[in-house]
């Protein structure tokens, strides 16, 4: 693909464009035509062009070259140096800006990721980018049916995000908060997990029990928490429950 102004009508640009079918003319206006005819490195223009093909339904310019994730175009630029993605490229060809290094993006009117025509190309912050994905139902986790652990989105399972529909697993989103407080116990040392005990610390804390002691005296005897405590009862209760129903199956096998 390739551009050659031929001209200009009042405030209208003629290009001739060459390399897909017949040369064929291009009437355009604006600040992109403007920037097409007389663009900031012409030479880089001209490589990206040279591997862009015109879809004519959409009117997008699609990249042909190497894409990245999501099929971003991408395209070599000095040696050394990290590619670019291509219309973050094609931004920089015609207007000589890189909005990245003021922490702006060149976002797609089309959500066509491979493609660069100048006119479906705008430049936003992150949360432009992102709300204009959003009002238009594109969050990534709108059409996900299962978490990325496995589970599924029932609604009893969902967390919605009213504006941008995406969803959030309630099983994960409450296993994070389970894990990460029960981290912030173990480090300041109030975690109420019994296995953290030592089997020394256990026995002794079944023989202050029976004992008569109160938790809270045998907590602050031993040092550890009274929830380890009660942990430990119930765990002890548990298990003798547990042994009386399995001797009550036997006795009732024989
Ligand atoms: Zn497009
Ligand atoms: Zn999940």
């Amino acid at each position: 693909m390739r551009f050659e102004p031929v001209g200009a009508t009042g405030a209208q640009f003629i290009f001739k464009v060459y390399g897909q079918g017949k040369p064929f003319l291009l009437y355009r206006s604006g600040r992109v035509a403007e920037a097409l005819a007389k663009p900031h490195d012409q030479a880089f223009l001209d490589r990206i062009l040279t591997r862009v093909r015109i879809d004519n339904a959409s009117g997008c310019w699609l990249w042909q070259g190497s894409t990245v994730n999501f099929g971003y175009g991408q395209i070599s630029t000095k040696r050394g140096q990290s590619p670019m993605r291509t219309h973050a490229a094609m931004w920089f060809a015609l207007y000589g800006e890189r909005p990245s290094k003021d922490g702006l993006f060149v976002c797609h009117s089309c959500d066509v990721p491979g493609c660069c025509n100048p006119e479906h190309l705008w430049v936003g912050t992150a949360a432009q980018n992102n709300a204009d994905r959003d009002q238009k139902g594109r969050h990534p986790h709108v059409n996900m049916t299962h978490c990325f652990r496995g589970h599924e989105f029932t609604p009893e399972n969902s967390i919605l995000n009213k504006t941008s529909g995406a969803r959030t697993c309630r099983i994960c989103y409450n296993a994070f908060f389970r894990r990460r407080n029960e981290a912030k116990r173990i480090a300041e040392g109030r975690s109420r997990r019994a296995d953290l005990l030592t089997p020394e610390i256990k026995l002794e804390v079944y023989r202050l029990r029976s004992q008569g002691l109160s938790a809270p005296k045998i907590a602050t005897l031993l040092r550890i928490t009274k929830a380890q405590i009660h942990y430990l009862n119930h765990a002890r209760k548990r298990r003798d429950k547990k042994r009386a129903k399995d001797a009550e199956l036997r006795r009732a096998k024989v």
